[in-house]
């Protein structure tokens, strides 16, 4: 299946015809060819998107929130197929695909829709006049989103963007665009109006760049590495475009001595390993109080030595392969480093597959991986891995773990198992992260605010503040009579 360019509402290739391969990464065959446009191709689609921008932003905010309950129907209308595309393009098991990216990517949508028809007026009286504020599109917003949760994350833009009445020019990441063109097939069934959602596929540094630097764009909201955050917060600061940027994360799983030890087991290895550990916000330093880290750690390998891995198709995968065999090197690297700074592993760092359906030699597979005994200011604890590898560490205090928790240049989220939700309450708020999750993971409420502090990005999306971030606030001042 090739991916080509969505531009004014037509699917085109790149101008002059360049294609890139589409790999799977669970089998290592191609897929398809993808556009690899550059810099007129970015051009064709801020051309396209200022012509229908007038359109989009004079309709009424709920005119556009019916929109994104159309575009959530058409997903959900081939859920089955979009959840498909996403485990061949990214090799995360089938069963994720459909729970997790396609579900997502449709709340998405259906989230923001239902979250404007509930917004008040903005208005602050004074005694002597009336304040009314205005959220007004910014214009063309870029977006540009990673490989591990291709939809989920693009729709997370795109929805609000959409519905503050801004129009879009969007890229993907060149590893996996088939679900962004499954949006835009979508778009153009339902009849979206063209020039609104315009997808440019391509590399980063030819693609990416020529949006970071397009003067049409004025707001542009990454999701990616740190690195290249910084290079995308370089690029556009001195051109002042409004920027938001969530990036790595290098996230601690802290066990308190009075956690429900089996629920923080259980916690542990879905905070480790869901989608490969392939999150931003995976927990891949697993904190454990001295008091119970011995019979803690027996049963966090036990059942990390039951996980499935193997074929992204067989039903019974926990975790499939990663997102290419470079991304694999990458994470065997580190493994490799981890025995050299004085770790132990004590489960995975292997290729070997326990999956009931074999994966083949050319998938990208890595088995989950503990790492015990390193310092936690090694590097292997303290830079991010983002595959299926958790270091584990002891502490005696409460004092111990927060000093830990906080010992990484990122700050994006964190859970905390403990018994006592009021100490784990307490302690959460001496953590440097955006958010804390207390005897769960990953459970979002789409109104609260995402997002990190120190490397792990600038700024937050979620609800309110989505909808701040797409639009630009006119205050209106009326003096009475
Ligand atoms: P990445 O290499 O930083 O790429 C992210 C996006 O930026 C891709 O579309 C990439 O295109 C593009 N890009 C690369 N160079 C660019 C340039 N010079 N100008 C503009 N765009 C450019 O990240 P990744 O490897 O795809 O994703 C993994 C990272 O994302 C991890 O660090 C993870 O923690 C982070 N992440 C953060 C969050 C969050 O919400 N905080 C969520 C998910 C992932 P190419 O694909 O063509 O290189």
């Amino acid at each position: 299946m090739n991916a080509l360019n969505f531009i004014g509402g037509v699917f085109v290739e790149a101008h002059d015809g360049e294609t890139l391969t589409n790999i799977n990464p669970a089998t290592g065959e191609e897929i398809g060819r993808i556009a690899r446009s550059n810099k007129a191709d970015v051009e064709a689609a801020v051309q396209a998107s200022r012509l229908a921008q007038n359109e989009w932003s004079a309709l009424t905010l709920l005119e556009r929130a019916d929109w994104l309950d159309r575009l959530a129907d058409g997903l959900e209308q081939r859920k089955e197929e979009l959840a498909q595309r996403e485990s061949k393009d990214t090799g995360k098991p089938l069963a994720l695909a459909r729970r997790v990216d396609a579900q997502r990517s449709i709340d998405n949508f259906r989230f923001f829709a239902n979250f404007a028809r509930e917004q008040e007026p903005e208005v602050f009286e004074m005694a002597d006049a009336t304040n009314v504020v205005h959220r007004k599109p910014i214009g063309t917003v870029g977006l540009i989103t990673p490989w591990n949760l291709p939809l989920y994350l693009l729709s997370w833009k795109v929805a609000p963007a959409l519905l503050m009445g801004n129009t879009i020019v969007a890229k993907p990441s060149e590893m996996t665009p088939l679900t962004a063109n499954l949006l835009c097939e979508v778009a153009s069934d339902i009849g979206l109006p063209s020039g609104v959602l315009n997808v440019v596929h391509g590399y980063g540094p030819e693609v990416g760049q020529a949006i970071l630097e397009h003067p049409s764009i004025r707001a542009i909201s990454f999701t990616g590495g740190t690195a290249t955050g910084r290079h995308v917060a370089a690029t556009a600061a001195p051109k002042f475009k409004k920027l938001s940027l969530e990036l790595g994360g290098k996230n601690a799983t802290i066990i308190l001595d009075d956690a429900n030890l089996d629920a923080a087991v259980e916690g542990a290895v879905r905070a480790g390993f869901t989608n490969g550990g392939q999150v931003c916000l995976c927990g891949s330093r697993i904190l454990v109080h001295q008091s119970i880290a011995d019979q803690f750690t027996t049963k966090l390998v036990e059942s990390v030595n039951s996980m499935m891995c193997g074929a992204p198709e067989d039903a019974s995968t926990h975790i499939g392969a990663l997102i290419s065999m470079e991304h694999l090197q990458k994470v065997e690297s580190y493994i490799e480093l981890g025995l050299e700074e004085g770790g132990t592993v004590l489960t995975g760092g292997t290729r070997a597959m326990t999956g009931q359906v074999g994966p083949t030699q050319d998938g990208a597979y890595l088995r989950p991986t503990i790492i015990d005994g390193l310092d936690p200011s090694a590097r292997t604890s303290t830079e991010e891995i983002f595959g299926p590898v958790v270091t584990l560490h002891r502490f005696d205090s409460d004092e111990q773990a927060i000093q830990i928790a906080n010992a990484t240049e990122y700050g994006l989220a964190g859970s905390i198992w403990s018994t006592d939700t009021e100490r784990a309450h307490a302690l959460a708020q001496k953590i440097e992260t955006g958010i804390v999750w207390v005897n769960t993971w990953l459970h979002r409420d789409l109104r609260t605010p995402f997002g990190g502090v120190k490397n792990s990005g600038v700024g937050r999306e979620g609800g309110a503040w989505s909808l701040g971030f797409f639009s630009e606030p006119l205050n209106v001042c009326i003096k009475h009579d």
